[in-house]
């Protein structure tokens, strides 16, 4: 299949995913508006990763990760973050990419689609950006935080809403986790800031 096919098919496993799970059809509706861009892959620590290491995966998110390591090689993977703010060790072992949005693989301005995968044992730390966000867990595991709320492990098929400039943070501990992170509101195409 070509990369375009086998992002396709991810977006429609994407697009599954989002009519199976109740919070996220409420939190945003599926984009009407997508188009095709054509991004080139660039390399990531996370390809490999996400292929043999994606964590624990039960039920309904078995097509979508199976569709999601098969496109693994052919997105456009990022960082956002520097070796100062997070550590050598998180950047190896961390990478998202944007499935759909303003600058993503299908561009769409009604939302963001991210995909995000942490190896085990990283703190990604506390950050916040104006966007609401909507975390969906595909497989593996993390604990969450954020400011207000209490502490929650998510696994496969959980949910955790972040407002607008509500500091988070995330931990990974002996499982890594692959999330796909709906997003809505104001800059949607701003990067996430740590907070201070
Ligand atoms: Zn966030």
């Amino acid at each position: 299949m070509s990369a375009r096919a086998c992002l396709t098919a991810a977006l429609d496993a994407a697009r599954d995913w989002h009519s199976a799970l109740p919070a996220v059809s409420v939190f945003c509706p599926w984009p009407d508006d997508l188009k095709w861009a054509d991004h080139s892959p660039t390399p990531g620590p996370a390809i490999a990763l996400v292929q043999s290491n994606p964590g624990a995966c039960i039920g309904a998110a078995r097509p979508l990760l199976a569709a999601l390591q098969a496109i693994a090689e052919d997105v456009e993977w990022r960082h956002s973050y520097t070796e100062d703010e997070v550590g050598r060790h998180f950047l190896d072992t961390f990478g998202w990419f944007e499935l759909a949005g303003p600058t993503g693989h299908f561009i769409t301005h009604q939302t963001r689609i991210t995909v995000g995968y942490w190896g085990p044992g990283l703190n990604y730390p506390r950050h916040q950006h104006a966007p609401e966000e909507l975390y969906t867990v595909v497989s593996g595991e993390a604990q969450f935080m954020a400011d207000g709320e209490a502490d929650c492990t998510l696994h496969t098929g959980d949910t955790r809403f972040h407002a607008s400039n509500q500091p988070h943070a995330m931990i990974t501990h002996a499982s890594p986790v692959l999330t796909l992170v709906f997003w809505r509101g104001d800059g949607l195409a701003d990067p996430p800031r740590m907070t201070t």
